[in-house]
């Protein structure tokens, strides 16, 4: 099943990732992004989650083991 993470060296903490993806990502109080574990693995990753990783400038956000792309 893919996964969702945020590599926490390169986050900038622009939080663009959560305006496309509300829902998956989460904040710490200053800003930098992460997955909780109980939303970081999707049967089919959704659409909001791809825009979020294609639109990170920081390209900090990879989808593991995701066969459909
Ligand atoms: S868009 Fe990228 S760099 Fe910005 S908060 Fe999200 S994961 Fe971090």
């Amino acid at each position: 099943m893919p996964v969702v993470r945020v590599d926490s060296d390169r986050c900038q903490g622009h939080a663009r990732c959560l305006a496309f993806a509300p829902d998956t990502f989460d904040f710490d109080d200053e800003g930098y992004a992460s997955v909780p574990e109980d939303r970081d693995s999707y049967v089919e990753i959704p659409d909001s989650v791809r825009q979020a990783a294609a639109g990170c400038p920081e390209r900090a956000i990879a989808i593991l083991g995701d066969t459909a792309s």
